[in-house]
């Protein structure tokens, strides 16, 4: 990740401002496109090219409206969706102009936000595209739209959380701008794939958004219930953007429901649930933002306190460790080239006990892909990784769905300067065993020497106080070097003094 000082700052004071007013997006791109005399078979985004005066005049109707973010016309400016309009050619150039007409139109008065939306194709392991190949394909997006100066990125619309994930890494591979995270979701609260607000919450904190949420979905009233859920999990930022309800067709015509009035009275209520920043999707028109904004002025933010929960989450649904809970429940470790083809049914077993992170030992140098997806799209328990090689880590973290957990083989500077750059890039955990390059601990106060150095180093790195576990075992056979009355007292001792969680083995 390049961290550019400018850069760093600018989220920084990206994040303050949020803390002084609710932030205003803006509405429909596709909508206002299709008034402005977008051609049957277009790609909108080609309108940047062919007519960039209709995307401006639609950005400025948006900033007049009183939006603070105009979202650029980009939405599906990706090699893979462009290719169906033969313009895949054209994703620099594309992207490119798209950022510079909101920036010619924002000047200094509002941000802009380079909206990138799904590629649109399944990935594995429900579809076939490599999480290697979605990668490359957002790159190129996310490189055009960087390079031409864009102040923020939208993710939006996506209703894949795996798909997110490389959408992310890709974003932050290159910059460290902010972003906004969206998900969309169905009438059972869920994705498409099936992942529930908070689990989302925690796996787009994980990839590096900067603030998370929800956008198009069916409608305001529904992203309510979004928002509160997000809420109460969420350590950062809150964004929705809502349809103007459902479309419904009246005669030749596409209606959407939800009037400018109803939807400046729904800002209150996704302000209460949550929200900091507010948009719309589909359907939503410069008087439905004007209204959001009139809202929105009268509204005070609420501001997240950080609190010491973990979020222990697979890539559908999360468990959550409240601030007093101290210990982790995990399974035994399991060798995943022994387990073999058992290996899910295995997970699944660890799950009935009650375990809550399923323990893997992985080596190095075998493609275990296929093997990885297998067990995730059974078992839905975050994976707690067994591997401190740099490369065979990063192979594997790309498999994962979830949120990841590593655990270091000893607690060393020289096998966390292996890992830690890999589990921040992903994301991912740390477990820290009490057990240095010569002994395990025997005490409270070796396990208190064996663990504080290393633990500063991580926190120092960004990652966070709940997002590190502490392993009171000797061995990667989970057994205990101490006995179970010294056992106590250090897993006493690491909460008192640092509010760390421990493993503890069922
Ligand atoms: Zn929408």
């Amino acid at each position: 990740m390049k961290e550019g000082n400018a850069h760093y700052m600018k989220r920084e004071e990206f994040l303050r401002s949020l803390q002084r007013k609710i932030l205003v997006l803006d509405g429909a791109m596709g909508t206002m496109l299709q008034r402005a005399g977008l051609r049957a078979g277009e790609a909108p985004e080609a309108l940047n090219l062919r007519a960039p005066e209709k995307v401006r005049e639609v950005h400025e109707s948006y900033l007049k409206a009183g939006a603070d973010i105009l979202q650029t016309n980009t939405f599906g400016g990706n090699r893979l969706k462009l290719s169906a309009y033969n313009l895949a050619d054209k994703v620099t150039e594309i992207n490119a102009k798209a950022v510079g007409i909101a920036k010619s139109v924002a000047k200094s008065t509002a941000l802009v936000s380079a909206s990138i939306g799904p590629i649109g194709a399944f990935l594995e392991p429900l579809g076939t595209l490599s999480f290697d190949e979605c990668y490359e394909i957002f790159k190129e997006q996310v490189e055009a739209v960087i390079n031409a100066g864009t102040d923020l990125i939208s993710i939006e619309t996506m209703s894949d959380i795996y798909e997110m994930k490389a959408c992310l890494l890709a974003i932050r591979d290159a910059t460290d701008i902010p972003v906004l995270a969206h998900m969309t979701f169905g009438e059972n609260l869920r994705t498409l794939s099936g992942t529930d607000p908070a689990a989302a919450v925690a796996l787009l904190e994980a990839g590096g958004a900067t603030v998370v949420g929800a956008n198009c979905s069916l409608g305001p009233k529904e992203l309510i219930k979004v928002v509160e859920k997000m809420a109460k999990v969420a350590q950062i930022p809150l964004v929705v953007q809502p349809n103007a309800g459902m479309p419904q067709m009246i005669g030749e015509k596409t209606v959407y429901p939800v009037t400018p009035e109803e939807m400046g009275q729904y800002t209150i209520a996704l302000v209460n649930a949550g929200a900091n920043i507010i948009g719309g999707c589909c359907g939503t028109t410069p008087e439905h933002i004007s209204a959001i904004a009139e809202a929105a002025a009268n509204l005070r933010p609420s501001v997240k306190a950080g609190q010491n929960i973990s979020l222990l989450s697979g890539w559908r649904t999360v468990t959550v460790l409240s601030p007093s809970e101290r210990s982790v429940l995990v399974s035994e470790p399991i060798d995943i080239v022994e387990a073999g083809d058992n290996l899910s049914s295995i997970a699944l077993e660890h799950k009935d006990l009650g375990a809550q992170l399923l323990y893997l030992t992985i080596p190095s140098g075998l493609d275990l892909k296929s093997r990885l997806y297998e067990l995730q799209m059974i078992s839905d328990m975050p994976l707690l990784i067994a591997n401190d090689d740099p490369q065979g880590l990063t192979e594997i973290l790309k498999s994962v769905m979830g949120k990841a957990w590593i655990r270091l083989s000893i607690a060393s500077e020289e096998v966390l300067d292996r890992v830690l750059p890999i589990a921040k890039r992903f994301g991912a955990g740390l477990v820290i065993p009490t057990q240095d390059s010569k002994y395990p601990a025997e005490n409270l106060e070796s396990a208190l020497d064996i663990v504080r150095d290393i633990a500063d180093k991580v926190l120092n790195s960004g990652i966070q106080k709940h997002e590190i576990f502490i392993d009171v075992t000797l061995d990667s056979q989970g057994l205990y070097a101490i006995d179970d009355l010294e056992r106590l007292e250090v897993l006493k001792g690491l909460w008192e003094k640092f509010r760390f969680r421990t493993l503890e083995f069922i």
